[in-house]
């Protein structure tokens, strides 16, 4: 079994509260209102597990699932030169998958597979966002159970890319800003069997005060709940 790797979100409490950043061999889950971080954490994900181990990186690429037209290059350029990294080369590592449904979301993730097999040394797996399309397409009560069909085909083939290739995979889910948004997990609903001995961290993002941002930790397997304070800045996240 391979040693479980570390990505940093650039920010050191908000590593901290989930155990040192975002692990492979895992399926962590963001879920928050609209506006709340979910991209950019995606973006400084996209960068950050590019720069060497000693600083918090994986030096490897990334597979970017885009199922809403919210990857935006200038952005990684940003954050790239924030860590001093030449931004052409850190977007050459950024495979960016464009979702137009449902099917071709699932679709995309089976590819991943192909790449890692053809050499491509990926080791994160970001989908923002997770849910856009399948809520799109499956309304209504009697489509329910056929969405979480799909949606459970859909993690597993990334829960199999995360364990047979150690990979991270990072998957954002907009939710209203009602308390039962907790219950809004599709990690959390289709439980533990299915996702096999991997195991699944959920952060809870939301806005704070004078643009802060506060992230809390639910329903992680074997870190205690809490949360953390962070900011978006133009160089990405920071403390
Ligand atoms: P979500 O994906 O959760 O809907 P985003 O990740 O797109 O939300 O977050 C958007 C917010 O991020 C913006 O409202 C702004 O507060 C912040 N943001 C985005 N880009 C920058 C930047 N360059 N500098 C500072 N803050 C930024």
């Amino acid at each position: 079994r391979k040693e479980v790797g570390y990505i940093t979100v650039g920010s050191e409490p908000f590593n901290e509260l989930i155990g040192g950043g975002i692990e492979t061999q895992s399926i962590t889950e963001v879920f928050g209102e609209f506006g709340s971080g979910k991209s950019q954490v995606s973006h400084e994900l996209a960068v950050t597990v590019q720069l060497p181990e000693e600083q918090g990186g994986l030096d490897a690429e990334c597979v970017f699932i885009d199922t809403e037209n919210t990857f935006r290059p200038e952005r990684i350029e940003q954050i790239a030169s924030a860590f001093g990294l030449d931004h052409q080369e850190v977007l050459q590592k950024i495979h960016i998958a464009r979702a137009f449904n449902s099917a071709h979301q699932i679709l995309m993730a089976e590819k991943v597979n192909e790449l890692i097999q053809s050499g491509s040394n990926i080791k994160l797996v970001i989908v923002d966002s997770l849910m856009a399309h399948f809520r799109a397409e499956y309304i209504g009560r009697e489509s329910l159970a056929t969405r979480q069909q799909k949606l459970n085909q859909h993690l597993h083939t990334l829960q199999n890319i995360a364990t047979t290739y150690n990979v991270a995979i990072f998957l954002t889910n907009q939710v209203q800003a009602r308390p039962d948004a907790f219950f809004g997990s599709p990690t959390k609903a289709i439980g533990g069997h299915v996702l096999g001995h991997a195991s699944t961290y959920r952060i809870w993002l939301k806005k704070g005060l004078a643009g802060k941002r506060i992230a809390r930790l639910v329903d992680s397997p074997h870190l205690p709940e809490g949360e953390c304070v962070f900011k978006i800045t133009a160089d990405g996240i920071v403390d």
